[in-house]
């Protein structure tokens, strides 16, 4: 197999990185709130990871708020935050047609990822994502062919074709069948993907993404969780053992959102809204929401409102309990860097353990057969950032998770 030239350098999005020298893993662990992988350790049940730990590199970095799936993978992707890149939520309402709809179309994405510009470098690219809903962003601009690049998710590995995916057959490669949505199968076939295509296309640089399935159920250290990470610590150590660089992010963490009577513990801005400016007037958007959100019941702790002249509410909702922050859109726009044209006229972000909801009567909670975690706001911005090597001399930032091909390819030893 050709390796690439050493030499050079390639620039997308004002941050330049060098090329790989060895293959560059980065992974995002969805909703890998700190303590998951540290409990794992310290239950005997991850020894890659205690290695890496104690040899690599292990920081915490700020995730982009709102600390949701599609806003950060698409941060640590193209390296910088939502205002450059235009991906705000995984939902939102578009001005240009005024409905509410999904921003997983690549039209929404405003910038260029790493990977087509790597890929004009001469490096051969896999993107593996556990569902399906992100691929297309992950995916855009890239070259799909064998040999050049695949981008897939675990969800339709089934039905994969060269010409959407650059790659067929994928669970005959994997041995595994296609897993349940629903599941930490779904997962862990993207590790597994991640390993038989390193060893058989040694892809210079990959990114593998999985789904918060297990983090909204289970807390750090239970068992559930320490079996998650004992599975992905098997992987990383073969992807380790064939010379990869390997750096592990999240794109959000995870907190317990529910009262003492196991109930989520919810705002419900839609209603809210209704009593004080009259039924319908304003319109709440939960930017959590997606098409799989049985685990969560689009319950989240990032809400976005329209509605004219905000003030008044601002300072109202400032003033209730399990209201972290009430901004207006330029404010929102500027603390959190995000795209004002993709806002609400408001952003309110809720406390630890508190969630937003629309009405009480728009949310099926029958899903939840778990007392709620979820994410969204200030308080699930703190993420690992690990490395299998060491840093090569000292850095002083405030690191973020998109801060991750950075120390992959230019930061380490
Ligand atoms: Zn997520």
């Amino acid at each position: 197999m050709d390796t690439i030239s050493t030499i050079g350098d390639v620039t997308v999005n004002g941050r330049t990185y060098r090329l790989p020298r060895q293959p560059a893993v980065v992974v995002c662990i969805d909703g890998s709130e700190p303590g998951y992988i540290e409990s794992a350790v310290a239950a005997g049940r991850a020894p890659w990871f205690a290695r890496v730990l104690k040899e690599g590199t292990n920081l915490l970095a700020d995730c982009v708020v709102p600390s949701f799936t599609n806003p950060n993978n698409l941060s640590i992707v193209t390296g910088r935050p939502p205002a450059v890149h235009g991906i705000s939520g995984n939902y939102f309402l578009d001005p240009d047609s005024g409905k509410e709809v999904m921003m997983n179309d690549p039209r929404f994405l405003r910038v260029e990822t790493l990977f087509p510009a790597f890929q004009r470098a001469g490096c051969r690219i896999a993107v593996i994502t556990a569902k399906d809903k992100l691929r297309g962003l992950l995916g855009k601009g890239l070259e799909l062919a064998p040999g050049k690049a695949c981008s897939f998710s675990s969800e339709k590995s089934g039905t994969a074709t060269l010409a959407e995916n650059g790659i067929e057959h994928i669970n005959e490669l994997v041995g595994l069948p296609v897993p349940d949505v629903y599941s930490a199968g779904l997962s862990e076939f993207v590790f597994a993907a991640g390993v038989k295509l390193m060893a058989r296309d040694k892809p210079e640089v990959m990114y593998l993404s999985t789904t918060d399935y297990i983090q909204h159920k289970h807390a750090p250290g239970t068992p559930v969780a320490n079996d998650f990470y004992a599975m992905m610590d098997g992987y990383m150590a073969k992807l380790d053992a064939m010379g990869c660089t390997i750096v592990l992010t999240a794109d959000h963490g995870m907190n317990a959102k529910f009262g003492a009577d196991g109930q989520p513990d919810v705002i419900y801005l839609q209603d809210l809204f209704d009593g004080w400016v009259g039924k319908d007037k304003a319109r709440v958007i939960l930017p959590i929401t997606d098409p799989y959100v049985v685990h969560h019941g689009a319950l989240g702790s990032y809400a976005v409102v329209y509605c004219e002249k905000p003030e008044p509410w601002i300072a109202k909702l400032k003033a209730m309990p399990g209201v972290e922050a009430a901004l207006t859109k330029a404010e929102a726009a500027r603390r959190f860097e995000l795209p004002a044209d993709r806002l609400g006229d408001l952003v309110v972000v809720s406390t630890k353990h508190k969630v937003l909801g629309t009405s009480a009567a728009r949310h099926d909670l029958s899903g939840l057969t778990e007392p709620l975690r979820s994410h969204g706001g200030v308080s699930e911005q703190r993420v690992p950032l690990i490395c299998n090597r060491k840093l090569a001399g000292p850095v002083d930032r405030r690191w973020r998770n998109f801060d991750a091909f950075d120390l992959a390819l230019n930061l380490v030893a």
